[in-house]
């Protein structure tokens, strides 16, 4: 079994299915497991149509987890991210094996594992695993988009200091198998409907505060706005990068209010540790300059506590 983080990005379904790719050329049996959803705008990529959302399919799901030998656990630094599976997987005798870039893995869960933060993806750990393990001539277009989807949207179009050498040698190679990297691009970034394109421009006219005096943007989005424009699984993500563009901005801040949870999503430029930050406020991580968190408490509790937490990180930055 392949699974990655609830709410899969590019990174972690591109991951995921460039693994399954491999491995069912292999001729094992594999199955990819999603914790929850993801964007239908990820339905182009090969093989998605096979994957098994974890909450539509409970009894499928855990029947693919009770047989599983080996779990790879892919995008991700700890099980919490998987959500409602995590207990499922804890339970299992299955051993689990990690690759990711996340910081600070949680080691004791995993039995084998890479963890590199200096890399741009998962998607490009996968693809060193499957070249180190002596399978490059195996990869094949279908591999080739799924691997490029991931890299393309962790680097922010290869524009990120992750994006190395080595990342643009692969995408090389990755050209050289029959990659039309135009059409992944279209597929990810050209592929929404109106209502996006209209609730960006209600957000940003009317959801952002610019606190000039931290160098810090924030963006909060209310139930009633994700109701009015129709967002549905996906529709914001990229939407933190947006405040960042202004001048002189070193941190930006989204806030969701989901069901659940209030989800937060840190980006920043520069020298602030957004993983420290997510840690330390809102009981999360990630990267240095992209994390996420989460908090239970009500949208205007958890503003006014991130209004705090940037007037008590203020030395950090100016
Ligand atoms: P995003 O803002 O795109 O949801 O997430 C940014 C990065 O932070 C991603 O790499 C994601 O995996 C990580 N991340 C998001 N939310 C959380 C969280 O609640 N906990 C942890 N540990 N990492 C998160
Ligand atoms: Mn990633």
């Amino acid at each position: 079994m392949i699974t990655t983080h609830q709410k899969p990005d590019p990174d972690a379904l591109g991951s995921s299915l460039g693994l399954y790719h491999l491995l069912t050329q292999l001729g094992h049996a594999v199955t990819v497991v999603s914790p929850t959803n993801w964007a239908s705008w990820l339905n182009w990529m090969p093989g998605s149509e096979k994957v098994i959302d974890f909450e539509l399919n409970r009894e499928k799901s855990d029947q693919i987890i009770q047989a599983a030998e080996w779990i790879f656990c892919l995008d991700f630094n700890t099980l919490s991210r998987t959500k409602n599976l995590a207990p499922v997987i804890e339970k299992s005798s299955a051993e689990c094996i990690l690759i990711d870039h996340h910081q600070q893995p949680d080691e004791k869960q995993f039995a084998y594992g890479i963890s590199n933060t200096e890399k741009s993806s998962t998607c490009e750990m996968v693809y060193d695993f499957i070249v180190d393990s002596g399978y490059r001539s195996l990869i094949d277009e279908t591999m080739a988009e799924c691997l490029y989807a991931g890299v393309m949207a962790d680097t922010g179009s290869f524009r990120f200091p992750s994006a190395h050498a080595a990342t643009h040698r692969m995408i090389a190679e990755l050209k050289d198998k029959g990659l039309r990297h135009t059409k992944v691009h279209e597929a990810v970034y050209d592929n929404f409907l109106e209502n996006r394109l209209r609730f960006i421009g209600h957000v940003l006219m009317n959801r952002m505060e610019v606190y000039y005096e931290y160098n810090t943007a924030l963006i909060a989005i209310s139930k009633k706005d994700l109701l009015r424009f129709q967002i549905k699984t996906g529709d914001t993500e990229g939407l933190v990068n947006y405040p960042l563009s202004i001048q002189g901005i070193k941190l930006a801040a989204l806030v969701i209010d989901r069901d659940e949870e209030r989800k937060w999503s840190f980006r920043s430029k520069g020298e602030f540790d957004t993983n420290t930050f997510a840690r330390n406020y809102f009981d999360g991580g990630g990267h240095y300059s992209a994390s996420g968190g989460r908090s239970s408490e009500s949208l205007e509790q958890t503003v006014h506590r991130f209004q705090q937490a940037i007037k008590e990180n203020e030395s950090l930055l100016l």
